[in-house]
């Protein structure tokens, strides 16, 4: 995550949106659910096959003129992207990782035969953005401003083939706790529908992803559970990730305690809080491993007691523990249903770092 130089697609700013007092802001943003309410700035860029990416702007929130046939209505192609600013201890803003985000979003590109928008221009769209919107970015412990990168295709034919007009939009939206007050979370075991297989686009951050799994998150919640969890579509055994996170078991206790995540097969979404997690938790003396863990192990870890804790992770939710398990063969619960001491420690971590309160080594923080 070295910040690289930047030399980059010039931004040029217009308008200047009626901006709220911080009173209005603070109204606006209390209580507003998850990316309801959006900042005054937005950043665009377009990209043509002859032109290449061109008319960067730094401009005032507001809707967009669209081409009814603009492919990216039609066949979806579109991909985005999600990152966090923070207001450090001292008063400064910084974007957690933004160059692994951009890295993810040019894979996201390649995948939907995009164009790759070059990563130092990625990072220069987000710093503008937060300079922009710098008054947005939340002082409060739990709150932060989330980023919404967003590349789709413009052109208007309707022909099946690739686009060759493409739009970026950088939107950004105040966050807090995505699962409300801090509790365990209990997820649903989906074993009818799939999210990704081999040679698909699971690894992409694809918009067609996210719309494909509203029915089974739909099920997740009829079930009384807060996010799903999708098994691999051949074998539907192999636990892969939660709808918008990725997953990590803690094995043993004490001395003997490890985490384990489901490898990158191409089906799960690399996640950066994963890779951080990956990253970070060696150095808490808790060894890593990457390696499948089915339902059934799951299960029988948690009834013998060797799997003593599981969590999610992402930007949008951090870390967060998983309490109860549903499956349609009923429930099961971890550990004894509540928080444990590892998803506390990890999440104590990240929260160091995202407040510029921990050392941070690797240069996640970019100021
Ligand atoms: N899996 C899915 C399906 C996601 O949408 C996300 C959120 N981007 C994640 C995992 C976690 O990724 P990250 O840590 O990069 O936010």
């Amino acid at each position: 995550d070295t910040p690289r130089d930047i030399t980059s697609i010039p931004f040029a700013h217009h308008g200047t949106p009626a901006l709220l007092t911080p009173a209005e802001r603070g109204a606006r943003t209390a209580e507003a659910p998850f990316g309801s309410v959006f900042t005054e700035h937005m950043v665009s860029l377009k990209w043509t096959g002859t032109d290449g990416w061109h008319d960067g702007e730094v401009g005032p929130y507001a809707p967009l003129v669209l081409d009814p046939a603009a492919v990216g209505l039609h066949y979806g192609q579109s991909v985005f992207e999600g990152l966090k600013a923070y207001r450090t201890a001292d008063g400064r803003t910084a974007v957690f990782r933004p160059h692994a985000h951009g890295d993810r979003f040019r894979r996201s590109a390649a995948r939907l035969l995009m164009p790759e928008l070059p990563t130092q221009t990625f990072v220069h769209a987000v710093e503008e953005l937060v300079r922009a919107d710098a008054a947005w970015v939340p002082a409060e412990e739990h709150r932060s401003l989330y980023l919404r990168p967003l590349l789709f295709a413009s052109e208007a034919h309707l022909a099946l083939r690739p686009a060759r007009e493409f739009r970026f939009l950088l939107i950004a939206f105040v966050t807090e706790r995505f699962f409300g007050a801090p509790r365990p979370i209990t997820v649903w075991i989906s074993e009818d529908y799939a999210r990704a297989t081999p040679g698909g686009t699971g690894a992409a951050k694809f918009g067609g992803n996210y719309a494909a799994s509203y029915a089974a998150q739909a099920r997740a919640t009829a079930e009384g559970c807060d996010q799903v969890v999708w098994l691999d579509a051949q074998e539907r055994r192999w636990v892969e990730e939660l709808g918008g996170m990725n997953i990590f078991f803690v094995e043993g206790t004490g001395a003997q305690r490890r985490l384990v995540t489901p490898p990158l097969s191409g089906t799960i979404l690399p996640g950066v809080t994963r890779d951080t997690i990956l990253s970070a938790a060696p150095e808490l003396g808790l060894p890593v491993e990457e390696r499948p863990v089915s339902v059934e192990q799951w299960r029988e870890g948690c009834r013998q007691g060797r799997i003593t804790e599981v969590f999610a992770c992402g930007t949008a939710a951090q870390v967060s523990s998983v309490g109860t398990v549903r499956t349609a063969d009923g429930d099961f619960t971890v550990g004894d249903g509540s928080p444990g001491p590892v998803a506390g420690m990890i999440s104590d971590l990240l929260a160091g770092i995202e407040r510029g309160l921990a050392p941070d080594p690797a240069g996640w923080m970019h100021y």
